[in-house]
């Protein structure tokens, strides 16, 4: 079942999508080499609490920790640990919050440094991909037209499409529906009507798109051991796209 949100509920949705992406861009901050990925998972937890929310992932299923970190080719759902980030990696970074009721659910994947120019290449494939799917995202289209327009770009650059994992519906729960897959066709799925949020999260991989899913239960890494790219929005659907998500405070602050 599709639930339909209230622009109250959507300006609830927003403030958490607002504070997700100002944590991001605390992350994004000291991300450097040398620190490690449970560093900026403590750097995260702090930030959130320290804005009166929960993190959203925190006991999600299980989960250990505030941040989904997972760099180079793990795809999503990497455990911070004490691994130190090097010079040329990049290190997506999912992000969760609670807060008077909604979740917020935002992604974006960070280079560490100086990377080559083929793996700069691949985030600026998937972003733009992302963008692609937002522009589709709006009333009286399907979800097959926002699944169309990212795998489209994704393959016309040469890049792969993850399939087992996909965005969603947004809102009291972190994953509702409907899903929201990043390849498919126009005109097929369901119809997205005023009110509906969802995340789309394009998860992009350099080689095939082929995933392998790692024994600590949670990792999911390319089968190829080569690099994946993964950024997400939460968007409520209106006559245009409402993103509710703010990457411009994020590269502000990795830019600075
Ligand atoms: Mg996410
Ligand atoms: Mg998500």
């Amino acid at each position: 079942m599709i639930s339909l949100k209230t622009k109250e509920e959507i300006e609830l949705l927003r403030e958490n999508n607002l504070l997700v992406s100002a944590t991001l861009a605390e992350v994004g901050k000291h991300i450097r080499p040398g620190i490690t990925t449970l560093e900026l998972d403590q750097i995260a937890e702090a930030f959130i609490r320290s804005h009166g929310a929960v993190p959203g992932f925190l006991g999600y299923g299980g989960f250990p920790n505030t941040l989904c970190i997972s760099v180079n080719e793990n795809v999503v759902h990497g455990i911070p640990s004490d691994y130190a980030l090097r010079e040329g990696d990049i290190v997506s970074v999912d992000c969760g919050t609670v807060m008077k009721g909604f979740y917020g659910d935002s992604a974006y994947t960070f280079a560490v440094g100086k990377i080559d120019p083929e793996v700069q290449r691949l985030l600026d494939v998937t972003k733009e991909a992302l963008y692609k799917g937002v522009a589709q995202a709006k009333a009286g289209n399907r979800v097959g037209d926002i699944s169309a327009a990212v795998q489209e770009h994704a393959e016309k650059n040469g890049f792969s499409v993850v399939r087992e994992l996909v965005g969603h519906g947004l809102g009291r729960k972190m994953h509702e529906d409907p899903e929201v897959p990043n390849y498919g066709a126009r005109g097929r799925g369901p119809l997205l009507k005023e009110g509906m949020v969802i995340c789309i999260e394009p998860m992009i991989n350099m080689g095939a798109k082929q995933v392998v899913f790692e024994g600590d239960g949670w990792t999911v890494r390319t089968r190829d051991r080569k690099p994946s790219a993964h950024f997400e929005f939460a968007v409520a659907i209106g006559r245009e796209a409402d993103v509710l998500t703010d990457f411009g405070i994020i590269e502000n602050a990795i830019n600075a």
